[in-house]
């Protein structure tokens, strides 16, 4: 009985004397509100949002006061396109020869920070060699600094497709890789690879549905999986519990992919009317990475940094993403935020806001495509994605308010993660 008392005794100690975060936001975009609010403080115990108050709340005992009176304060932002393990440069294509997995592992390491910094809390890694699974788990377990990752492990293509590893290599290193290295043909090695990314520890499905702009081979816009192929991976995946997102940029394989109930196109570049009512139909999203059509298009330019092959498709396809943005949006499919970072620096996502807001979205959708949006997509809206009592901390800040100018969501103040500040 008496250890009991003590127990008891202990444990309202404890909880008494957790500290609390008092952040004053001089103004602050919850992520569900149309609006934003002024003058409120937001109070933080632990890994949690415990209370949002009117006006500015002050400080009891321990209480820590996070002045932001000068800022918006905004929920951790979210990408939905990433590559953590790769960042763009003219070697590139040499990398994949040149670097031993631990090499890949110290770069993820370093992307994953600098993303984090960014002020992207969670991010969905759509395809790697397997070092983003471990990166994952080295971030969640607080041994590397960067954001909450949902990861498809490595890309499921077919035989030549585009995320094919050994695409543009001679032919005694091609090999044929099978359904463990993602390469599937046919319904049965479909299924197969599925589990094999359930085994290895993905999280999310990721698919080509199309040719890639990015891969050594010389056709971006054709669909490259059949309907059984199609129906096969998704039908396993929502199985396995695990959602499902297609790069796509021609509008057969974009069509296929949705038909298939994908749960979301990746760049969409093609799409047509036709497309679009049936992605509202089947409550398909979007993630438009506006900022890799851009980059593309930009280093294409730059005589030598792209295989010759890339050249013409990086030139084709990087300037349309932005209007097939700009028509989806405005006839209404849900849009998740993504960049496809990797592609360009990491640390730069959020870039995309400001190519979304010139096409006519609201700075508000803006932002709520890149944290309640993107929560729900993944399915973590309930702890996720605003900031509402119950949730857990991921806020951010940017100095000034982003409403009026997007660029400012470039200039991230501050970084809270689960309660933990990164950047203040
Ligand atoms: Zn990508």
């Amino acid at each position: 009985m008496k250890n009991y008392f003590l127990l008891f005794f202990v444990l309202c100690t404890f909880t008494l004397h957790a500290q609390r975060s008092l952040i004053h936001c001089g103004s602050l975009i919850d992520g569900v509100s149309n609006r934003a609010k002024s003058n409120v403080t937001v109070i933080v115990e632990q890994d949690k949002i415990v209370s949002i108050d009117n006006g500015f709340t002050q400080p009891k005992g321990d209480d820590v006061v996070i002045d932001l009176k000068g800022h918006t304060v905004l929920p951790g932002l979210m990408d939905m396109h990433i590559h953590i393990e790769g960042e763009s440069n003219p070697k590139a294509y040499l990398d994949r020869f040149t670097k031993n997995k631990a090499d890949v592992a110290y770069d993820a390491a370093v992307y994953a920070e600098k993303t984090l910094m960014a002020g992207f809390t969670t991010v969905r890694d759509l395809g790697g060699s397997g070092v983003n699974i471990s990166i994952r788990k080295a971030i969640k377990a607080g041994k590397v600094k960067g954001p909450r990752v949902f990861t498809a492990g490595k890309s499921i293509a077919t035989t030549g497709g585009h995320a094919d590893p050994t695409n543009g290599y001679r032919e005694d290193l091609m090999g044929d890789p099978g359904p463990k290295e993602g390469v599937i043909n046919g319904p049965y090695e479909a299924r197969k690879a599925v589990r094999q990314r359930y085994k290895d520890g993905s999280d999310v499905i990721k698919i080509t549905a199309t040719g890639g702009v990015l891969s050594v081979a010389k056709d971006g816009s054709g669909p490259q999986f059949t309907m059984d192929e199609l129906k096969a991976i998704v039908e396993t995946a929502n199985q396995y519990g695990m959602t499902t997102a297609a790069h796509a940029h021609g509008a057969e394989g974009m069509k296929r992919a949705v038909e298939a109930g994908i749960t979301s196109i990746e760049h969409g570049t093609l799409m047509t009317p036709e497309i679009i009512e049936l992605m509202k139909k089947k409550g398909t999203y979007y993630v438009p990475t506006i900022t890799a059509g851009k980059s593309v298009e930009a280093n294409a330019k730059i005589e030598g940094y792209y295989p010759a092959v890339i050249v013409p498709k990086a030139l084709a396809i990087g300037p349309q993403i932005q209007q097939t943005f700009a028509a989806a949006y405005k006839a209404g499919v849900k849009i998740a935020f993504g960049t496809d970072a990797g592609v360009f620096d990491h640390g730069e996502n959020a870039r995309e806001f400001q190519y979304m807001v010139e096409v006519g979205m609201k700075p508000m959708e803006a932002i709520m495509s890149a944290t309640i949006n993107s929560a729900t997509m993944l399915g973590i809206e309930k702890t996720l994605g605003s900031i509402e009592t119950g949730k857990l901390a991921d806020i951010v800040a940017v100095p000034g308010d982003p409403l009026k100018d997007m660029t400012l969501m470039q200039k991230i103040s501050f970084v809270m993660k689960e309660g933990k500040i990164y950047k203040k």
